[in-house]
């Protein structure tokens, strides 16, 4: 039997499994019975996306299984007694993902789904992971996804598969029981931060990765639910993911593979498969096979077409941002520095050129070999001295904040804090792997130039471990610090000439500019102003470009000439104008990785703003999920807007409607995450006690409970012009 015949196979065997149980669902739970996926506003989002039906009941899904079926129906009218060809078979692919997406939604109806087992399965991945993820999957800190499936042969080479993927910065989702135990087994940390994520048990699990993904067209491309081709395109031309299939194939497997070429993820195979090309679908094979498992990740990264410049600092341990978000736990701890234990800081300084022996790591301490040999606990002072012509004293903190994860990057060291609240700890396997306390010094001017090579010119590194040293040179390092926080106090909007672009998510929301200045950063959180500056000087032609103001048009709202010349151009027209300080006339675009929206509430006079993570519902009526669902792509949206979390307590905060006293509603979480900060900007602004006028989620969750609780504070927002003009 020819390959696309057995996939056709498959997809009408997968859409019989799907069929039984959905006539048992049928009869156990009724036509009405309503069905949703946590934390997502795409319903079924594959077929949502692909067909536009918005499958909210069992009756819905009756529907959506007889378009999946009639895919499959006209290949056989098509082709009568002939062969299905690939394009036949890519078709029944996607067919077999729609009917798999169905079944998944009928296992979780009979409470068989999110699978619970002794391995962390996530289940269907949400909206908010999406988002959450998506700064790394535009600057390239992810530049790919890869679903495993199957097992190998054995744990070990389960393992090495993954360390060389992690190593090569790709994200992990793995469906099968077998993957996820072999994993499990060699200790392999599951998570969203170790990108390392179980999805279920099954090889149907692969689903959930698949549409995950095609909600990037539709939270960040601004596309339309049911633009089948469209979402062809975008999954092809813009999500880098790729299958990678441990063992035997069976029809069903195949046929969800199809589908997955279909949407342009070539498959990789360790079993003897014809190579299979898909022109204009797959930039190079489509299916291939790779029997040398040592091979298998950088040939599943060359196949899907990814150029991955990897930088590892000559360390014994593994390094890459995959190992960032591991803890290294107290009994696991072979040395430790701070964390209120021992004094320990970190500093960045510029240092004249001749002052620099590049690339000298120097330790400074009183028998500090035979210290760092006994383990336990230690003080620290790590001061990196940088030297370039294009070096600039505003840099040292963007490279210093880098300092956090350059640590955490190495498997088995772990750095919490910044400046002079650090506290780092190094692993008894890190240990005996042969790390160093030198090592500490070599992963930062590794690092430093791999990332800042255009600015720097040279590097050096001193570690103090005497804690006297580590005292005094505290006291300089805080003056500098206090000396860098007055600089920055005093960068304003009205004092900078140009204003930065961020066009990163324009990989995937293509009319997407953030415009960052330095009362306002990027709404991913990510970027400030001196971070764009410093990426400019670093790739003069890159994602961040200067906007040069020009005249100020409207001060109330912040309508600059430069800025709407310069957006109307880097949106490719989609933006005509910009105000800076409003969301109720031509506010920022927002792509969807912002961290919060703020969005009108008419009956309060107000707004709110609800943070990315908070799952309950809003005064609104919407959840963060539904709200950011109409806000995204791209798209000027009056009345709502992405922002970052930092710019709540900005003086440029929606200045132009009235700034935080407009603040009618947050979630507690957010209250208590900026807190310190507000306070500070509420008495800055004559209202001290505005935070406890701004009511939460344990007050009221609908806009008249809303009303009457702002009356009873006496919430300014009741006091001011009306929002609404
Ligand atoms: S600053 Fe804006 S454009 Fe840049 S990564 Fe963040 S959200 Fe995307």
């Amino acid at each position: 039997m020819s390959l696309p015949d057995t996939i056709v196979q498959g997809a009408e065997s997968l859409l019989a499994i799907t069929r039984t149980m959905l006539n048992g669902v049928l009869q156990s739970h009724g036509r009405q019975h309503v069905f949703e996926f946590p934390d997502t506003a795409y319903h079924l989002p594959m077929i949502y996306a692909l067909t536009g039906l918005a499958v909210r009941t069992v009756g819905d899904m009756e529907l959506a299984l007889d378009k999946a079926a009639g895919l499959v129906a006209g290949i056989h009218e098509r082709r009568g007694m002939e062969a299905p060809t690939l394009g036949d078979a890519l078709e029944a692919g996607l067919a077999s993902h729609l009917a798999v997406e169905l079944l998944l939604a009928l296992r979780a109806i009979r409470g068989d789904e999110p699978v619970r087992a002794d391995i962390p399965y996530q289940g269907f991945l949400s909206d908010t992971m999406q988002r959450t993820l998506g700064v790394q999957l535009v600057d390239g800190t992810i530049p790919g996804v890869a679903v495993l499936l199957g097992a190998a042969p054995d744990s070990a080479t389960a393992k090495q598969i993954v360390r060389d993927l992690q190593e090569n910065r790709i994200f992990v989702l793995l469906a099968g029981s077998g993957i996820s135990r072999q994993l499990h087994q060699e200790g392999v940390e599951f998570g969203l931060e170790s990108r390392v994520v179980p999805l279920g048990p099954d090889a149907v699990h692969a689903l959930y990765a698949v549409n995950w993904a095609i909600r990037a067209a539709l939270i960040y491309g601004g596309m339309k639910a049911g633009e089948m081709l469209d979402h062809l395109s975008y999954q092809r031309e813009r999500v880098n993911a790729f299958v990678i299939a441990l063992g035997a194939l069976s029809q069903e497997v195949l046929a969800v593979g199809a589908g997955a070429i279909a949407l342009g993820y070539p498959v990789i195979s360790d079993q003897d498969v014809p190579t299979l090309r898909a022109e204009g679908i797959c930039a190079n094979e489509a299916l291939v096979s790779v029997r040398d498992y040592s091979k298998m990740a950088l040939r599943a990264v060359e196949v899907r077409g990814l150029k991955i410049t990897v930088s590892k600092p000559p360390i014994p341990v593994p390094f890459g941002p995959a190992f960032e978000g591991e803890r290294v736990r107290k009994e696991d701890t072979f040395v430790e520095f701070g964390g209120q234990r021992s004094p320990a800081f970190e500093w960045v300084r510029t240092l004249p050129t001749e002052e620099i022996e590049h690339n000298r790591i120097t330790v400074v301490g009183t028998d500090w070999k035979s210290r760092y040999e006994d383990g336990g606990i230690l003080p620290l002072a790590i001061i990196v001295d940088v030297a370039g012509r294009k070096m600039q004293p505003d840099f040292e903190g963007v490279i210093e904040r880098k300092m956090h994860s350059n640590i955490n990057e190495a498997h088995g060291i772990w750095h919490m804090g910044q400046r002079d609240i650090i506290w780092v700890r190094i692993s008894h396997e890190a240990r005996q792997s042969g790390f160093e306390l030198e090592h500490l010094g070599v992963i930062q001017t590794a690092t430093i130039l791999h990332n800042y090579g255009q600015i720097i010119d040279k590097v050096q590194v001193t570690l103090y471990v005497d804690e006297p040293d580590v005292v005094r040179l505290r006291e300089e390092a805080r003056s500098a610090y206090q000396e860098r926080d007055r600089r920055l106090g005093s960068l304003t909007d009205e004092s900078v000439d140009d204003f930065y672009s961020c066009l990163l998510c324009q990989s995937f929301a293509p009319s997407h500019v953030c415009v960052i200045s330095p009362e306002r950063l990027g709404l991913c959180g990510a970027f400030n102003w001196l971070d764009a500056k410093a990426a400019h000087e670093i790739d003069p032609t890159g994602g961040n470009q200067p906007i040069l103001k020009g005249t100020l048009l409207d001060e109330r709202v912040g309508r600059y000439t430069g800025v709407d010349e310069y957006l109307r151009k880097a949106s490719g027209g989609a933006v005509e104008t910009l105000n800076m300080y409003t969301i109720m006339d031509n506010p920022m675009t927002s792509c969807g990785c912002f961290e919060c929206i703020v969005g009108i509430v008419p009956e309060a006079n107000g707004v709110l703003v609800v943070h990315r993570g908070y799952a309950g519902m809003t005064p609104v009526g919407m959840k963060f999920s539904t709200l950011a669902a109409s806000v995204g792509g791209g798209v000027q949206t009056p009345g709502f807007m992405g922002v970052g979390v930092n710019f709540i307590t900005s003086r440029k905060f929606i200045a132009g409607d009235g700034g935080i006293r407009r603040i009618v509603w947050m979630p507690t979480a957010l209250k208590d995450r900026i807190r310190e900060a507000f306070t500070k900007r509420a008495a800055e602004e004559d209202v001290p006690d505005l935070l406890d006028k701004i009511a939460d989620e344990t007050i009221c969750e609908d806009p008249d409970s809303l009303a009457e609780y702002l009356a009873a504070v006496h919430h300014p927002a009741l006091e001011m012009d009306s929002l609404l003009g």
